[in-house]
């Protein structure tokens, strides 16, 4: 049986599921199959919380021995969670300061209004303090995916905004995010940065980890993370995920305990 991969690390929003929905159970089954094989990390741009209602409330079936080989890295790996002892505990959490959450903020707004994206019919809050990113969200944090998909077909707008933030912060990092988003962060804070992190915090090496996601595209928020030289997978949405783990699964061998 190959070795390869030891772990497999995922993009969240329309890699495992659709943008901040519920795992689909097909999806829930595989990743608990695919825990039985092989480490799990999953890295998105997003909260805790959402790794809670899209991604753990759907697993079933999985033993605590199963979960402690799952790693989850929100807000780009600047937060990391690991399972144990029957709860999500949080290991670590690197937040911005107040003062630079306070420029980021204002900056964001600024640039919004300026362009004229700063909509009136939104749903849910437009910024969201992430605690190590803020995040602008065009047309709500719970806007329906129909509305977000139309908001910016071709990416013009995140980018022109993202450039327009750059500018008024340039001690931080400013990425467009999902499909409506960008995020502020500290510098040097992206997916790369999450994997590299990843590595150090499981001792597996890079070379044995394979990412899998929707945004590996030149302006993609998952792109860092083929610069680094992590061999990817590209999917279009978790129908695509779903297929490669059917492939993926049968090839590697179950895990025994502390292996
Ligand atoms: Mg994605």
């Amino acid at each position: 049986m190959p070795e390869f991969p030891r772990l497999v690390a995922f993009d969240l929003d329309d890699t495992l599921a659709a943008s901040k929905s519920p795992l689909d159970p097909r999806m829930a089954a595989l990743l608990v199959r695919l825990l039985d094989v092989a480490d799990v990390c999953v890295i998105s741009g997003g909260r805790f919380s959402q790794f809670e209602m899209q991604l753990i409330d759907n697993l079933e079936n999985v033993s605590a021995e199963a979960l402690s080989r799952l790693y989850l890295l929100p807000t780009c790996g600047t937060q990391y969670y690991r399972h144990s002892e029957g709860s999500w505990q949080q290991i670590y959490a690197e937040n911005l300061s107040d003062d630079e959450k306070a420029r980021a903020l204002a900056a964001v707004e600024t640039a919004a209004r300026d362009l004229g994206f700063w909509e009136s019919e939104t749903w849910g809050d437009i910024l969201e303090d992430r605690g190590s990113q803020i995040t602008f969200s065009a047309l709500g944090q719970a806007a329906p995916v129909a509305k977000k998909v139309l908001w910016d077909p071709s990416g013009d707008k995140k980018n022109a905004l993202r450039e327009a933030v750059q500018a008024l912060l340039p001690d931080l990092e400013v990425r467009s995010g999902g499909s409506t988003s960008v995020d502020i962060t500290r510098r040097g804070i992206d997916k790369a940065y999450g994997m590299k992190r990843l590595a150090e915090l499981t001792g597996v090496p890079l070379s044995d980890m394979l990412f899998v996601g929707d945004r590996l595209d030149e302006n993609g928020n998952d792109y860092p993370v083929k610069v680094l030289g992590v061999e990817c997978v590209a999917v279009e949405g978790w129908l695509d995920t779903a297929a490669f783990l059917d492939e993926l699964i049968p090839t590697l061998a179950p895990r025994t305990a502390s292996a």
